[in-house]
């Protein structure tokens, strides 16, 4: 059955009017047929089951037909600080992070980063990357949509650093604290993960982390692709809070 994100206002009693790119997606993309079954979600953590109705030129209408048990989001709001890298790698940490039950993403400008958004381009490509998760959220079966953040500097987002919210900063050096060993000792239900770009985070970034007491977290010996760094850690940490 096809899921579908709706924002919340579009939901009024038992009816609910689709439109704009909703519509065009469930018409022309996923080509429904009055009298099939869709799931729509109001990113508030409710889904319904609907029945199409009637599939017009501008707007697709639909009839409620009961609220569905569906499972819940992850215990813990994992908030994935990705630095930014060449070609499509951070959408594919969204689509692939999002499936594996990320709750944010926030792409980080490090001083080692390769690739930048331009000033002038930050809310289009904002706006693409909640497409993604968008996306990734209904195919995989989310009750919310991910956060898509603006971007951060490193400093800026160490400084996010709290006890109830605590930055893990992924390095792998040998002496960065297992994962492991890390989420024994971790009673948070916020945290925010952070990966560095290709090069890895630099000897200030480096100093700035020890300084703000930020915990340097290994995922082993071997190094990994800076999204395939992301993607494990996100399933090692999902795979500790579920339980
Ligand atoms: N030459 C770089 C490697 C960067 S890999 C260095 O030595 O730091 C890109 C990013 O992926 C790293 O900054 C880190 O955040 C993450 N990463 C890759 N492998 C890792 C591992 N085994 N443990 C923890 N983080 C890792």
């Amino acid at each position: 059955m096809h899921r579908i994100f709706l924002a919340p206002e579009q939901f009024h009693g038992d009816t609910v009017q689709i439109d704009g790119n909703e519509h065009q997606h469930l018409a022309k993309v996923l080509r429904v047929r009055v009298g099939e079954s869709v799931v729509l979600l109001n990113n508030r953590g409710q889904a319904y089951q609907a029945t199409i109705r009637e599939i017009g030129k501008i707007a697709t209408q639909a009839h409620i037909e009961n609220e569905l048990e569906y499972p819940p989001e992850p215990p813990i709001f994992l908030t994935v600080a990705q630095a930014l890298g060449k070609g499509d790698k951070f959408e594919q940490v969204i689509q692939h992070g999002t499936e594996a039950g990320a709750s944010a993403f926030v792409p980080v400008r490090a001083e080692r980063c390769v690739a930048d958004i331009p000033a002038a381009k930050v809310a289009d490509r904002i706006g693409r990357y909640q497409q993604i998760a968008k996306g990734a959220a209904e195919q995989s079966g989310r009750l919310k949509i991910p956060q898509i953040e603006l971007p951060l500097t490193t400093a800026q987002l160490l400084a996010r650093h709290t006890p109830e919210c605590p930055v893990w900063l992924l390095h792998p050096a040998a002496d960065s604290v297992p994962l492991k060993t890390l989420l024994a000792q971790s009673h948070v239900a916020t945290a925010i993960l952070a990966v560095g770009p290709e090069g890895g985070w630099s000897q200030t970034e480096e100093s700035q982390a020890q300084t703000a007491n930020i915990p340097r977290v290994t995922l082993g010996s071997r190094i990994l692709r800076t999204e395939t760094a992301a993607l494990v850690a996100i399933s090692q940490i999902l795979y500790h809070f579920e339980k």
